[in-house]
């Protein structure tokens, strides 16, 4: 059994912190983590563990087995809720008042705390849908 190592999380931190606007397939991360020398079951380990540690959101496509990560860790993230489009694969930090209105509505309105990192609004993107339009 391989050690932990501090070098190769923190290499896949700092991948996930430049893609955190999107959901990024884990077969991708693998991908452009070679590069960096970290082996393919490094980086399914690590995105397990740094799953499991809260920072990032696991998903999945209708129709694929693909699992996708969003890291969700970034700044301002658990303030605030996201979209994310289902085509591209996208994420919009949804910081706007009017969204933050609806959300603390509806915690006072259910007695509920909103996990705001981790609540994401599904759909298809301006972009994506013009595209197809
Ligand atoms: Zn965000
Ligand atoms: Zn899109």
């Amino acid at each position: 059994m391989q050690r932990y190592s501090t070098k190769q999380r923190k290499v896949m931190l700092d991948y996930l912190a430049s893609h955190k606007d999107e959901s990024v397939s884990a077969s991708r991360i693998a991908e452009d983590l070679k590069q960096s020398g970290i082996s393919k079951s490094a980086v399914y380990r690590n995105l397990a563990l740094l799953e499991k540690e809260g920072k990032l959101a696991k998903s999945s496509k209708e129709g694929s087995r693909c699992v996708y990560y969003r890291y969700k860790d970034a700044g301002d993230c658990r303030s605030h809720i996201h979209l994310s489009c289902q085509v591209c694969g996208k994420t919009y930090h949804m910081a706007s008042p009017a969204t933050e209105n609806i959300v603390s509505s509806v915690e006072k309105d259910s007695d509920f705390s909103v996990d705001r990192s981790s609540s994401v609004l599904y759909g298809i993107c301006g972009t994506c849908r013009h595209k197809v339009e």
